[in-house]
């Protein structure tokens, strides 16, 4: 351990002097979100989104091992039933932009990683973290928005626990051709309004204390949630197919 919050036993990030989860790594300053209308309500998708989920219900989705989706719906939004495991969407897909909205527990419990943890997983493996990062410090790879163990988000924008919070993300699939990965995915990611991420290259499917390496999947996939144990809460899941100029 380097310290409280991280590790310093882990490999080498290529390219960086940081260990995966090193606590030693600068923490993302801290940004304060200008206030926005998503605050109280969600806001409506646009006309040609795909909904994932419109606080109704879960038929969107279900357990990771393809059973019902054991979390709760109630007041709008989906909660992590701590021990009934990750949900995926039913629906699969690629290059996107996508919308989620989620609160960590107005009951602050726990620290570090053990605070307001989720995650999502774009096609079920790419994580940007979910976490309460309001005045909570932990190894900067695994902060809020983080692309978790790969890249601190470039700014910590966290509103205070129990408040909607909202990840706008730009999604490109990484490209494979037989085994071999010709163009790492690539992602955006927007908390609260604010960029975390710009057009950063993954450099493989999330991994815990490792390096990562791609392995070849389908051109789609699930969008999968985390449990990670805190009742996280979850409203307003929708996607846009991301396409080319000119692309029907
Ligand atoms: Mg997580």
């Amino acid at each position: 351990m380097a310290n409280s919050i991280g590790y310093d036993d882990t490999p080498i990030l290529p390219g960086t002097k940081w260990h995966v989860h090193d606590g030693n790594r600068p923490q993302p300053p801290v940004v304060t979100p200008g206030q926005s209308t998503t605050i109280d309500a969600p806001g409506a998708p646009p006309s040609d989104a795909v909904v994932l989920f419109d606080g109704t219900d879960l038929s969107g989705w279900e357990s990771r091992e393809g059973g019902e989706a054991g979390w709760k719906v109630e007041n709008g939004y989906m909660e992590v039933v701590p021990g009934a495991g990750y949900i995926r969407s039913k629906e699969e897909f690629g290059d996107c932009q996508l919308h989620v909205e989620w609160a960590a527990p107005a009951e602050v419990r726990g620290e570090s990683q053990g605070r307001g943890n989720s995650g999502v997983f774009l096609m079920g493996r790419y994580e940007v973290q979910v976490l309460d990062c309001y005045d909570n410090p932990t190894y900067p790879d695994g902060t809020t928005g983080a692309l978790y163990g790969q890249y601190p988000p470039l700014v910590n924008a966290c509103r205070e626990p129990g408040q909607w919070q909202v990840y706008d993300i730009i999604w490109e699939a990484p490209r494979f051709e037989g085994e071999e990965c010709v163009r790492p995915a690539r992602i955006t990611v927007l908390l609260n309004g604010i960029v975390l991420h710009h057009a950063t290259e993954l450099r493989g499917p999330t991994s815990h204390k490792v390096l990562t390496e791609y392995e070849p999947h389908p051109e789609v996939g699930p969008l999968e949630l985390q449990d990670h144990g805190d009742p996280v809460r979850f409203r307003n899941i929708w996607y846009r197919p991301l396409k080319g100029y000119d692309e029907e």
